[in-house]
């Protein structure tokens, strides 16, 4: 490995990639993430009703994806926004499990509602604004639910594996990490993509990794296009922002797809998934080669 990331990366030993150690799988029921499979993971940003979600819930279950997000509790920019529906939203997330089979992947905010949160969802999403509240990760961990991890707006890919590190540590090998764009001086886009990323991290940890193109764009017209990209270069899965109305949408319904524009996505998906089978099997995924 490149001694800059052994440098970095490292100290971090619970979630470092020692040479040709196999990489984690995470379990959530039948569904492996890590494990070879593409798992999509799609649904509203915020619970907004109970029609709203059991339709996309049902929509994007046709489509192909394993696992329906939507948030409960919702971490926006002002606190003047649309703040979620708490229970009533995990409740409507329960009934969309019980309708289709997809399981529920939603974000919990605050080491108080940790045990609320793992009572209803079977994985419990980290936002960007709190990768770092370390209070908050160990109360994730310990509920023994899988842990998806954002990276933050501003984090480092080194700050990213120490909150991995720190969720392994109190006992919870669960950790699912996500890349949802970073904070640059570019405005074209709500973010910036950092595609980089992916290939790094699977150099330097076991652990699987996610992309969420939605948070990166800020806009709908790019998002199936950096998840395409995404398949190509190694990522294990997606969690894509869908909204039956994205017009009327709570929050960030200018980066949401339609349920038609996901069922596209999908569909467009397929070659790519093709290429990365062959991709991997033809070993041109790996780090080295540049030298
Ligand atoms: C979300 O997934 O809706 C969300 C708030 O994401 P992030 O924490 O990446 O901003
Ligand atoms: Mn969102």
């Amino acid at each position: 490995m490149n001694s800059n990331w052994t440098r970095i990366f490292s100290q971090f030993g619970l979630v470092f990639r020692a040479e040709n150690q196999p990489r984690t799988v995470v379990r959530v029921g039948e569904i492996e993430i890590g494990g070879g499979e593409f798992v999509v993971m799609a649904g509203p940003c915020s619970v907004e009703s109970e029609r709203q979600t059991l339709d996309t819930a049902q929509s994007v279950a046709r489509s192909g994806a394993r696992i329906l997000r939507g948030g409960a509790f919702k971490p926006r920019s002002s606190p003047y926004a649309f703040q979620g529906l708490g229970l009533e939203g995990l409740r409507i997330l329960a009934k969309a499990r019980d309708l289709t089979g997809l399981a529920i992947v939603t974000e919990v905010m605050s080491e108080c509602d940790v045990e609320l949160v793992a009572e209803y969802a079977d994985v419990l999403q980290i936002g960007a604004r709190s990768m770092e509240n370390y209070s908050l990760l160990e109360a994730a961990a310990r509920s023994g639910r899988p842990i998806l991890l954002k990276r933050g707006l501003t984090a480092r890919l080194e700050d990213l594996l120490r909150s991995a590190q720190l969720i392994v540590e109190c006992g919870n090998p669960d950790v699912i990490l996500c890349g949802r764009g970073i904070r640059t001086f570019e405005t074209a886009t709500r973010n910036t993509f950092d595609i980089a990323a992916i290939p790094v991290l699977n150099a330097v940890t076991h652990l699987p990794v996610i992309v969420d193109p939605s948070h990166a764009a800020g806009m709908r017209e790019i998002v199936p296009v950096l998840a395409r990209a995404s398949a190509a270069i190694g990522a294990d899965g997606l969690l894509v922002e869908v909204h039956p109305h994205p017009e009327s949408a709570l929050s960030d319904g200018d980066q949401s797809l339609t349920l038609a524009g996901f069922s596209d996505l999908m569909r467009d998906l397929d070659p790519f998934l093709m290429l990365r089978r062959a991709i991997a099997d033809a070993d041109l995924l790996a780090t080295e080669g540049g030298d």
